[in-house]
């Protein structure tokens, strides 16, 4: 683990100077920034804190309008939906919040035997999934060829209608080696979450183990860019330290991935601190622990402050949160996620104890969908841009005029229309088959309208995997 000659972008005191500066923003320069940002511009550093320090009921809720107007303008009604896929939860860290820390006594150790995992991805290919994060605690076991042979293990999994067409990473920084044998396997996204990016509170909470090294992390991203993969996810996990810095910390690390390899961050993730099996969380998480308002301010301000970058929601939160947020420009949601390893496949009462933190969100993916389709949104299982070779999908999807309509629209009814056909009964195959007409009405008629309505016959006709 060489950090030799790295020093962190993160610039602690100037983000503190904002911080400070921006104290008690008027009304006229809280809208002439939510306004930059519907033109389609990333904030600056300073941009942001100014929305940070806008806290008054009122002028949080012209923040959540502007992202509601900025979803609503740019990224049209569709959700993208995934599941996260327990590997192994065996780890040699002493993350001080996470259930799969090395001390942790508590928690049952398992690594999916490959029967086992072709076993998780059936069962998730029967609740109609086509997206997946895999997940990986830090062992040497779960070293950069494991990693790739589980990921190409489980996109040769065939059950039925089922297959999965896009395998997104959740695992600890490699070397630029390792990167370039996981991107051999074919994967979407590489996510890493720094935790937190105040430097000492890192340095607290991972005491021990290869993660204790800040640097190593932070430039994790950095190593995958040079090894070519170009499509990364970057989070902090809130409640570790004040969530003001951390939301400022990622948007410095989005410009640092500008500014270096010229391609922002493709997701961001911000996930709050969770009960787990044997740990501790409120005596971690004290005084930082964030508050349901402040969640949604932070996420209204991410939406604004980096327009064209994905926002992931888990289910994490509850059921009512995610669907306020879902309207504040959250772009992909999971769904029917179950997080003990193995417990996809099997009924285990005990299962829990396998798990890294417990779920607010406990609904399975029918429910989901059906409950997205009620508040209008139609959901998707679209992974086009990427076998497309469309890499920086957001960035598209953003800065192209009727990139949308053109691609994401379409893939997304052609997907959800599958997953109906193949997967929904009842009441969820009435609320989508609604939701589908209510989306081709919305739409004029054209030449492109004509081609979907002729590949939507086709996926009526029994054909799959189309998309534009
Ligand atoms: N072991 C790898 C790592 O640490 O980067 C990847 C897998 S780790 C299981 C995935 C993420 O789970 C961590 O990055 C952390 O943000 C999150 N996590 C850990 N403990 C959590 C908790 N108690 N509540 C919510 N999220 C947690
Ligand atoms: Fe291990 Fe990751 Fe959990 Fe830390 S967060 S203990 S590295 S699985």
């Amino acid at each position: 683990m060489n950090v030799e000659g790295l020093t962190s972008f993160i610039p602690e005191n100037e983000i503190a100077g904002w911080l400070e500066q921006t104290r008690n923003p008027t009304k006229e320069r809280v809208r002439e920034i939510i306004q930059r940002s519907l033109d389609k511009n990333r904030l600056e550093p300073e941009e942001m804190a100014t929305l940070i320090n806008a806290d008054s009921a009122e002028m949080a809720e012209e923040i959540f309008e502007g992202a509601r107007e900025l979803k609503r303008r740019i990224y049209g009604n569709r959700i993208v939906l995934f599941a996260p896929l327990y590997v192994g939860n065996e780890c040699i860290n002493k993350c001080e919040y996470c259930g799969f820390r090395a001390d942790n006594t508590e928690v049952y150790r398992k690594t999916l035997l490959s029967e086992e995992l072709v076993a998780e991805v059936e069962a998730l290919q029967d609740q109609g999934h086509k997206r997946l994060i895999m997940v990986y605690g830090e062992h040497p076991k779960y070293d950069a060829q494991y990693i790739h042979d589980t990921v190409k293990e489980v996109y040769a999994v065939k059950k039925g209608a089922g297959e999965i067409r896009r395998v997104n990473i959740n695992a600890a920084p490699l070397d630029v080696e390792g990167f370039k044998v996981v991107k051999e396997a074919g994967i979407g996204t590489y996510q890493i979450f720094q935790e937190t990016y105040h430097r000492e509170t890192y340095e607290t909470v991972h005491a021990a183990g290869p993660k204790s090294n800040y640097l190593w992390r932070l430039h994790g991203l950095d190593r995958a860019m040079e090894a070519g993969i170009d499509d990364l996810g970057i989070g902090a996990l809130l409640g570790l330290y004040d969530w003001r810095f951390e939301v400022m910390a990622l948007l410095y690390h989005t410009i640092h991935l500008e500014e270096k390899f010229k391609v922002g961050p493709h997701t961001i993730s911000f996930p709050r601190l969770e009960p787990a099996v044997g740990t501790d969380i409120d005596s971690l998480s004290g005084k930082y622990a964030v508050s349901d308002f402040d969640f949604k301010r932070l996420v209204a301000i991410l939406r604004l402050a980096v327009p064209y970058t994905g926002l992931i929601l888990t289910c994490r939160e509850s059921t009512e949160l995610r669907n306020e947020m879902l309207s504040f420009g959250v772009s992909q949601i999971d769904g029917g996620s179950s997080i003990g390893v193995g417990s996809y496949s099997q009924q285990d009462p005990e299962a829990f104890k396998k798990s890294q933190f417990l779920l607010g969100d406990n609904r399975s993916l029918d429910e989901v969908i059906s409950e997205l389709c009620d508040a209008g949104f139609i959901p998707s299982f679209c992974t086009g841009c990427y076998r497309k070779g469309r890499t920086g999908e957001h960035f598209m999807e953003f800065a192209i005029p009727g990139f949308v309509k053109r691609f994401c629209t379409p893939n997304a009814v052609l997907t959800f229309l599958e997953y109906l056909n193949d997967y929904a009964e009842g009441e969820t195959l009435k609320a989508g088959l609604r939701q589908i007409d209510r989306e081709l009405e919305g739409m004029p008629e054209s030449k492109a309208k004509e081609e979907l309505k002729t590949r939507m016959e086709q996926v009526r006709a029994g054909e799959r995997d189309l998309y534009f």
